[in-house]
């Protein structure tokens, strides 16, 4: 069937009036598509890991796109209007936040903290302060209201699901979307986009091992999944 939209990690299928089918590639990219590669079985790890969690965070009153999984590497959503945000909880300094700040990485914050950058692929995702998403027209003032309550209820469900498992939470990326009026969480949740590091070792268990060339970016992923799914 002919794709509706090729991004850096999956692909989108239209299918009826009000629901794709999201394909997940194994295909990696950091620092801005610089940096290139393949991580077999990612897409495998990122729809399993994807549907496990808004299936939890459905159960906890969490409104996603989720419909269901359909294979090993696709699953059904809803269609959104995606708003052109990147919003980002941390829980501790890491990646882009702990060079800007030069802290070290693995500061504990005092407080759970939401960030927000512009999706733009030209722009290389500068931040945006809520003001100029308001400003500019982004979301409504009442969208981002509940854009900022939704991911920190989130992040409290994460990262308590992630300790059950013996990984430690750091940070991670949510995407909103619009439906008849409606916010709903989007995207992916996976290893791409959160950073977990191993409760006992401190290993980082996600992308951060691809972006630091850190070896055994498979196994992590599978690690991931199997803890996710608890065999
Ligand atoms: N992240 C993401 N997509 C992006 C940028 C960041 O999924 O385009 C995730 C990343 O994996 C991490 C969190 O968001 O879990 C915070 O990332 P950060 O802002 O530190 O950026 P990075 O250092 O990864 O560029």
């Amino acid at each position: 069937m002919e794709k509706l939209y090729e991004g850096k990690a999956k692909v989108l299928f239209p299918e009826g009036p009000d629901t794709l089918r999201v394909y997940f590639k194994d295909e990696a990219t950091a620092f801005n598509a610089q940096k290139r590669g393949l991580i077999p079985g990612k897409g495998v790890v990122n729809n399993k890991v994807s549907a496990t969690l808004f299936r939890y965070l459905e159960a906890h009153g969490v409104r996603t796109h989720f419909l269901e999984e359909l294979s090993d590497r696709e699953m059904r959503v809803l269609r959104v209007e995606i708003l052109p945000l990147e919003v980002i909880l941390r829980f501790k300094a890491a990646g882009s936040f702990a060079k800007r700040y030069g802290v070290k990485e693995g500061t504990p914050l005092r407080a759970p903290l939401v960030e927000y950058s512009l999706k733009s692929d030209p722009l290389g995702d500068p931040l945006i302060c809520p003001e100029a998403i308001l400003a500019l027209g982004l979301a409504a003032e009442e969208e981002l209201s509940q854009v900022r309550t939704t991911t920190l209820k989130v992040g409290e469900l994460l990262r308590d699901f992630f300790a059950q498992r013996g990984l430690d939470l750091i940070d991670f990326k949510l995407e909103f979307g619009k439906r008849q009026g409606e916010i709903l969480l989007a995207d992916e949740i996976s290893p791409d986009t959160m950073r977990l590091w191993d409760q006992k070792t401190g290993e980082p268990m996600d992308k951060d091992r691809f972006r630091k060339d850190l070896g055994g970016v498979e196994e992590a992923y599978q690690e991931v999944l199997r803890r996710v799914l608890r065999e």
